[in-house]
């Protein structure tokens, strides 16, 4: 199953794995390519595979609908991220995975390839043993951007895993570690701190998930969801159907809960996460602290030696 997120002018495809069907993928951009076309719209796209069925034929498609990013996931090195992600067959996935993402370097100046490491307690050290591999040290790849992930056990159906995830006041000590190796290989962290009035893109009006049968969700953790479908794609193109639960989505306001109102991370942090408040609360409207507390004093302190490095430049 391909889902669909949408941002404005750009459409990001994601699974499942949308290139076992990337067939209806390209029926879908082709069709928003004629509309933005004929609309004199710019369309932007991106995708988020395991990258084991990319080819060159597939990344010139993808470069003909301005795909922009594109987003591969890694467990670990070779034999880890085997075991973890075989194919059918019991054959493992990661050289025909780094065999992509080496396609993908060539055309790096046009498509920017992320490298999406997801961590926990039981794979932190193996991150680095994989920033190693694919950095300097190895096949020095590192024309591609790297996302670390935090795991989180925070829905019924990973709530079992929730021993081996970091804990919130970890994350920014196991962040600086990661961020620090994967400059020693030689990639270039973007690790800025941020201020947002809205914690995630999705508040803001113009991005939606949207799932093969045309319904339409805010996040993606929710797609499938019914109490969280916010209305669906009609036959026009537009949203109908809206149900309460976009309005109530939308009116998250963290002035209005009073963790978030008298918490120093206010306003950078923008009230945190929806899925985080939902699975933890019952509401959109409670504190859904995630990779905020304990993340952007690391942020300042590096934005701040990167500053004072410069000068004495
Ligand atoms: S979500 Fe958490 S970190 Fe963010 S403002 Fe609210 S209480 Fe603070
Ligand atoms: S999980 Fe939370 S932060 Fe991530 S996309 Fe969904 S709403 Fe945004």
């Amino acid at each position: 199953m391909s889902l669909f997120i949408i941002v404005t002018n750009a459409v990001f495809i994601f699974g499942g794995e949308p290139l076992v069907n990337i067939i209806q993928g390209f029926y879908i951009l082709e069709n928003l390519k004629k509309y933005c076309d004929s609309h004199g719209i710019s369309l932007f796209c991106g995708i988020i595979t395991n990258g084991s069925l990319i080819t060159s034929e597939i990344i010139d498609k993808l470069l003909y609908y301005n795909c922009t990013m594109v987003q591969i996931t890694l467990d670990g090195t070779k034999d880890v991220h085997d075991a973890r992600r075989p194919y059918k067959n019991g054959k493992g996935s990661f050289d025909d995975i780094i065999c992509a993402i080496k396609l993908l370097s060539k055309v790096s100046n046009k498509l920017r390839t992320i490298i999406r490491i997801n961590i926990d307690k039981t794979n932190t050290t193996e991150a680095v043993n994989l920033l190693r591999y694919l950095g300097n040290n190895g096949e020095g790849l590192t024309m591609c951007g790297i996302d670390f992930g935090i795991v989180r056990g925070s829905t019924s159906a990973c709530s079992a895993y929730s021993g081996n995830c970091y804990i919130d006041y970890e994350i920014g000590d196991v962040l600086e570690y990661l961020w620090n190796e994967a400059e020693k290989q030689g990639f270039l962290m973007h690790t800025n701190p941020f201020q947002r009035w809205m914690y995630c893109g999705l508040y803001s009006d113009g991005q939606y998930t949207v799932t093969p049968d045309c319904n339409v969700y805010k996040c993606w953790e929710h797609a499938g969801m019914d109490e969280h479908r916010m209305g669906e794609i009609g036959d026009d193109g537009s949203l109908v159907n809206v149900s309460f639960a976009l309005y109530d989505w939308m009116s998250k306001n963290p002035l209005e809960d009073k963790d978030c109102r008298e918490c120093v991370y206010l306003p950078a942090c923008g009230g945190g996460c929806g899925v985080v408040s939902y699975n933890e609360t019952g509401t959109y409207h409670a504190k859904g602290c995630f990779k905020v507390k304990g993340v952007l004093e690391k942020q300042i302190q590096r934005f701040a030696l990167e500053v004072a490095n410069k000068a004495k430049k």
